[in-house]
């Protein structure tokens, strides 16, 4: 039934115990609605054990007191009882759903807010699909596990407990007869539900697969390369696999244990029969009354469906923990960027910016960065060039803190970054990227992205400083025209100038720019210059320099290789030196252009 999953992906699982103590604190704070709910769920089992003993007394009465006026009465009391436990169901129902959506909120909310903590290694090392995989199937999957499955095992528990005591107290010998086969179904029941558990986990991990898959390939980029390539009928055949195993394993676990089930459902109901044969005997002995004979049929018939929920329950309370596993197993990942809690708030810093002997790999021991050391004075300006590779987005990374240095210290006004508040330092750093995102959301939002308080004439302002208000209010929609992934498609050159626009905004002291290596047009391109230009001009910069005019201007250039810095100075220093800037010179910017314009980032490529 499961021999080949379980050796698939076997990964250490937390022990039951040990998470369903986390899901009961994810409970408290709804301890109020669940003790409510726990106190219906005791009042409606107790109100339940009213009708059988009710059916004894009628019996009893029919076939020995013969009292008309009492059968009105108790035959009035079963009536009563029914009633109450529906008005109950009601208000179970109503606790039920309020907790368990309750708890759903809370726990989208916190995977959220901690997800949005981690830094750009966590993003970059998972793929997104999968991550919102987590967010919507597996928080979603344990609603019902929440909604149904925790009420159901208290409820039946206070049933079979309170209707065996009451067998119990009637006729031990009865009691012990009709349930003496219940042990036997116990131990099926926990392989079951340990098989169903491991089946559910990799269920969610396939289709987590088939989440990222779908994400990748049907986001405008994927279709696009999809298509260029003329790859459909292999993602299709990528998909089909993954999508037949979500069948399969869905499959799998849905019929694992049904025999089971169907002879337990079997032997509840038979349970009856046996009752009145052996009960029907004791009668006749005179050893036991009808009525009571009556009750106790009666009593097994109410405790054989809930221990038949309470087995299948277990069930899926384990499928579930598989849920709860996946969802702490992201929440219990650290952010590898925290806030140092004597971390100092630097209010509109000068902007002299530092790196000291910066060591730095993303994490597979292969160096991006050795020992790294670059000083910019507040205002001025240092170009990183090198060839595609050698490490320059990276070091603009350690600025903001997308990344930490292993080894080395990244200072702003001599505070060490990781010392400075994370508010502050975002506060202090504009970042304009070679390809800029752009949210789903009119232009005028996506450049008050920056700064949310900005009012219209500002960010109208930013725009022109962008060189980009004329463009946009050209638009039918101008301002409000929407941009994006599904929306209005703006050019290369149109994009970078909303994302200076941004950063104009924004106005921080200190700029990161990277210059972008794809050829605009000729006028796009010195508009764009001209933006950044006016953009850096006050601002500490540094920038990932790609064009000779860029780096003719910079107030040092520094020559990155190999993930060190292998030479810096200004130009005509440097072409002196006749070292690696000059042979990166000689290829792209002398001569007439023999040299092939390649877009690898080799000095220039515009
Ligand atoms: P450049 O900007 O000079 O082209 P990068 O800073 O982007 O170079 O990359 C420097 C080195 O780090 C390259 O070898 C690159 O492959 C590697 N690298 C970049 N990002 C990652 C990442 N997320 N994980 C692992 N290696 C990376």
């Amino acid at each position: 039934m499961s021999h080949g999953l379980l050796g698939e992906r076997a990964r250490p699982r937390a022990s039951s115990w040990a998470i369903l103590r986390r899901v009961a604190a994810i409970f408290r704070p709804y301890r109020i609605s669940v003790l409510a709910l726990l106190a219906t769920v005791t009042a409606s089992a107790l109100i339940g054990l009213a009708p059988p003993l009710l059916f004894a007394a009628i019996i009893d009465n029919i076939s020995k007191t013969k009292d008309a006026h009492r059968v009105d009465i108790d035959a009035l009391l079963i009536f009563a009882a029914v009633l109450v436990s529906a008005l109950l169901s009601v208000v179970q129902s109503y606790l039920n759903n309020r907790v368990g959506q309750g708890v759903m909120y809370d726990m989208r909310n916190h995977l959220y807010a901690h997800l949005q903590k981690m830094s750009l290694r966590f993003f970059t090392s998972t793929r997104s699909g999968e991550i919102l995989s987590r967010l919507n199937n597996d928080v979603g999957g344990i609603q019902d596990a929440v909604t149904n499955s925790f009420t159901s095992v208290f409820s039946n528990l206070i049933i079979v407990v309170t209707t065996v005591v009451l067998m119990a107290f009637l006729d031990w010998r009865l009691t012990i007869f009709s349930l003496a086969a219940l042990p036997l179904f116990i131990i099926p029941t926990r392989i079951v539900g340990g098989v169903q558990r491991r089946l559910l986990a990799r269920t969610q991990e396939r289709v987590g697969d088939m989440n990222a898959q779908m994400q990748e390939t049907l986001s405008v980029n994927g279709a696009l390369l999809t298509k260029i390539f003329g790859r459909q009928s292999y993602e299709y055949a990528r998909f089909d696999h993954t999508n037949r195993d979500v069948r399969d394993l869905t499959f799998r676990r849905l019929m694992t244990g049904r025999w089971f089930f169907m002879l337990l459902g079997l032997f509840g109901s038979l349970a009856p029969a046996l009752v009145y044969w052996y009960g029907g005997k004791q009668v006749i002995s005179g050893n036991l009354s009808a009525g009571n004979v009556v009750a106790f049929a009666a009593l097994v018939t109410r405790i054989f469906s809930p221990v038949t929920q309470l087995l299948s329950v277990w069930i899926t309370v384990q499928s579930s923990l598989a849920l709860f596993e996946r969802v702490f197993d992201y929440g219990d990942q650290p952010p590898d960027i925290v806030e140092s809690p004597h971390a100092v708030a630097l209010a509109r810093p000068a902007g002299r910016v530092a790196y000291e002997h910066i060591n730095f790999s993303y994490g597979d021991d292969i160096p991006a960065l050795a020992d790294v050391s670059i000083e910019i004075p507040p205002g001025q300006s240092a170009a990183l060039v090198g060839p595609s590779g050698a490490g320059k987005t990276t070091i603009t990374y350690l600025l903001p803190r997308l990344y930490d240095a292993d080894a080395g210290r990244v200072l702003i006004d001599g505070h060490d970054v990781r010392d400075i508040t994370l508010a502050s330092l975002s506060d202090a750093i504009g970042v304009v990227t070679q390809e800029p995102y752009l949210f789903h959301a009119s232009i005028r939002d996506n450049i008050r992205y920056a700064r949310p308080e900005a009012t219209d004439d500002e960010v109208h302002a930013a725009a022109r400083a962008a060189y980009i208000h004329e463009f946009v209010d050209g638009l039918p929609r101008g301002y409000d025209t929407i941009v994006g992934e599904r929306g209005y498609r703006l050019s290369g050159g149109e994009k970078q100038r909303v994302a200076i626009a941004r950063a104009v905004l924004k106005d921080a002291p200190i700029l990161i720019l990277d210059e972008a290596t794809s050829s605009l047009d000729s006028h796009s391109e010195r508009v764009i210059q001209l933006a950044l230009e006016d953009l850096a001009r006050g601002r500490t910069t540094l920038i990932i320099a790609h064009r000779l005019s860029t780096i003719l201007r910079a107030d040092e250039i520094f020559v990155v290789d190999g993930g060190r810095i292998v030479e810096r100075g200004k130009h005509d220093a440097l072409l002196a030196r006749g070292g690696l800037y000059a042979s990166l010179y000689r290829q792209q910017f002398s001569g007439d252009g023999a040299a092939p314009t390649r877009d690898d980032g080799v000095v220039a490529a515009g």
